[in-house]
């Protein structure tokens, strides 16, 4: 059982369901009447390779993937992934392609400025980024080895209502990227034309220390160049498929805490129901904020995030008061990030409704104590 009747609305490591946190708790120190912790399972051994083959069917058939799609568990995070991409998917001409719609996708692309040439798609952007660019308005070039984005910014709260389809632009046959660390498996995600998305698990999936990567085969048996020779073994894409992601020790704790996760969301109805779900607790903020002459957002409608919603006091000089008395009634890590300032609430797979309504109710109080005429 949790501690006490807290809501944590960090943007990661996040809360986790508390159905999970009783599983782990019972099922951690003497696995299976094995005689050992979780922790102390060797990876090889059958008990772990079970736990990692139950977590990567529990991917595939929560996500959908076909036959083509494999599961890979990675250690570096997703800020790892910034590096290991390039290192594995530039072709000899050494062009990338971002699309930089927040801070995430801007870290990527600078990160990547070591080992490649990138071009940013969407140029006159302003780093503001309260909408994303329409797709036909990119500049993709046609021999770029890749085009990376980044799904939900999870600082910026921006987030793309569908995974886009680059054959609308006559570039379908470019390798898409894709960072989805703050919304796999928050939404339903169209990842069948995608070479590769990534996500640390430390959001919706579960704590820190591993990270998701779904890669496309075909698509990577095409682009994928050997890849380069200062690129380390472990974090070459073609080693940690051939070893199935045990070439080094796995994070094991990290995929065990993942695989409850996603026996929690199988359970609940699966991505299709935290979809909806999702998207009323975001909308019940939203819709109060849009309402308030108090708080307000910056993001265009078009592309308001459903798990990140960072939201901004008129008068900024009550932010700390705002969180601190957040705190007091036990609603966690609700302060701005510091790129931005303000407040930003996420509310992953594990927040309940009633972690919402909580902060509603904390809204509309702070609102009126504090609400005077101007
Ligand atoms: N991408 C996104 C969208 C993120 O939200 C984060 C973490 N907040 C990262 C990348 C970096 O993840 P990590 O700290 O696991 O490297």
């Amino acid at each position: 059982m949790k501690l006490s009747a807290t809501y944590n609305f960090g943007s990661g490591p996040s809360q986790l369901p508390s159905t999970v946190l009783e599983r782990f708790s019972t099922s951690f120190l003497n696995w299976k009447n094995s005689g050992m912790s979780v922790g102390e399972l060797p990876h090889r051994g059958v008990f772990f390779q079970d736990i990692l083959e139950e977590t990567k069917s529990l991917v595939r058939e929560l996500l959908g993937l076909n036959d083509e799609q494999e599961v890979l568990f990675m250690q570096g995070g997703a800020r790892g992934q910034n590096a290991i991409v390039p290192l594995n998917m530039l072709k000899k001409n050494n062009k990338c392609d971002f699309v930089v719609t927040g801070l995430w996708s801007k870290f990527s692309a600078k990160e990547a400025e070591k080992y490649g040439d990138v071009s940013i798609v969407n140029k006159l952007t302003t780093e503001s980024y309260e909408r994303i660019p329409e797709i036909d308005s990119w500049v993709i070039r046609n021999d770029t080895s890749y085009l990376h984005l980044c799904t939900n910014e999870t600082v910026h709260g921006v987030e793309f209502q569908r995974v886009p389809d680059l054959r609308e632009v006559n570039r379908g046959h470019v390798p898409l990227v894709l960072d989805c660390s703050s919304n796999l498996f928050s939404r339903a995600l169209d990842l069948s034309n995608v070479a590769l998305a990534y996500a640390g698990t430390q959001k919706n999936l579960g704590v820190a220390g591993v990270t998701l990567v779904i890669i496309n085969k075909k698509l990577v048996e095409s682009c994928i160049v050997d890849p380069s020779e200062i690129c380390p073994s472990v974090f070459s894409y073609k080693n940690v498929l051939s070893e199935n992601s045990c070439q080094n020790t796995p994070p094991t704790i990290p995929i065990f805490i993942t695989k409850l996760v996603l026996e929690w969301i199988k359970e609940n109805g699966g991505v299709e129901a935290l979809t909806e779900i999702n998207a009323e607790k975001s909308k019940a903020l939203y819709d109060y904020i849009d309402k308030s002459n108090f708080y307000y957002s910056n993001v265009h409608i078009s592309c308001r995030s459903r798990v990140n919603i960072p939201f901004f006091l008129k008068d900024s000089s009550l932010n700390d008061n705002f969180v601190e008395g957040a705190m007091k009634r036990g609603l966690l890590n609700l302060k701005g990030h510091p790129v931005l300032g303000g407040i930003r609430a996420s509310v992953y797979n594990g927040m309940p409704m009633k972690g919402v309504l909580n902060l509603l109710d904390w809204m509309s109080t702070f609102e009126k104590e504090y609400c005077y005429e101007t």
